[in-house]
């Protein structure tokens, strides 16, 4: 997420934005980089008009690498202005070595490095902590040998993006749910196990409309099933006042509508 004050980010946030930009401008140098060949061979063979037509995107590529760079120059200004922090790096391939810089002797032009921006500006002895048996002796030579003997604990920016994504996917999940008010699923007498706001809302209206319907047709022969249907709504209602912090009184007249909505597409003439 682009950063409006450098000045008051944490380190994290502003390496994680590098982090994205470095991703963007490597994927738009790459696109340059394939269509300057491409004109270079039309030009060659002789075909130069086709070369124009790659002009756009050339220009296009180059704008993104230009954006890239000035979006990282303030955030590469803090990094100067606060003299630095701790910054980790993951070696994707070979080893899974966590590296405190992606200089380390131990590594190569070609070895691929994952930035672990949740641990930047922290404290290294927590770095390596976390790293257990993954911290590269290069890198961390002070590291105790109880901690090089640990398991890593270190999680990739993948672990880190699905974990956030099942979190997301938990909170949507718990924002259709519904429970009773102290939190033990919604039970009814008329329709059983209510787990989900949509369902709780259409069975409230539903109960108050054939109460309605069963009061008009003989509320002597049908009163302890109207009964029923009527503790069933206020339970309902309950369950969705406390989840949404209103009070009963509030909702019912919200849910008033609907109710009057399923009476008249259902009952109303037969009653
Ligand atoms: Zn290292």
């Amino acid at each position: 997420m682009p950063i409006d004050d450098p000045t008051t980010a944490t380190p994290s946030e502003i390496d994680e934005e590098l982090a994205r930009l470095g991703i963007e401008h490597a994927k738009a140098t790459d696109t340059l980089n394939g269509l300057t060949a491409r004109v270079q061979r039309l030009v060659n063979d002789g075909m130069a008009e086709y070369a124009t037509e790659l002009r756009p995107r050339i220009e296009q590529a180059r704008q993104t690498i230009a954006g890239c760079e000035a979006a990282a120059r303030p955030l590469d200004a803090e990094f100067e202005r606060r003299g630095g922090w701790t910054r980790a790096w993951l070696v994707d391939n070979s080893g899974r070595h966590v590296h405190r810089t992606m200089a380390c002797r131990t590594c190569f032009p070609s070895t691929r490095f994952a930035w672990l921006t949740q641990l930047s500006g922290h404290d290294e002895t927590e770095i390596v902590e976390q790293a257990g048996k993954a911290a590269c002796t290069e890198c961390y030579p002070s590291a105790p040998v109880d901690v090089r003997n640990r398991p890593s604990r270190i999680k990739t920016p993948e672990q880190l993006a699905r974990e956030a994504e099942k979190a997301e996917r938990a909170k949507a999940k718990a924002a259709k749910a519904i429970t009773a008010p102290d939190g033990t699923p919604l039970r009814t007498k008329g329709y059983g196990q209510i787990d989900t706001e949509f369902t709780a809302r259409r069975s409230y209206a539903d109960a108050l409309a054939y109460a309605r319907y069963l009061t008009r047709a003989s509320i002597a022969h049908h009163r302890d099933t109207i009964a029923e249907y009527r503790e069933d709504a206020q339970l309902i209602l309950a369950a969705l006042a406390a989840k949404h912090g209103r009070t009963v009184d509030d909702l019912r007249a919200e849910l008033a509508p609907k109710v009057e909505a399923k009476w008249n597409r259902e009952h109303r003439n037969w009653g």
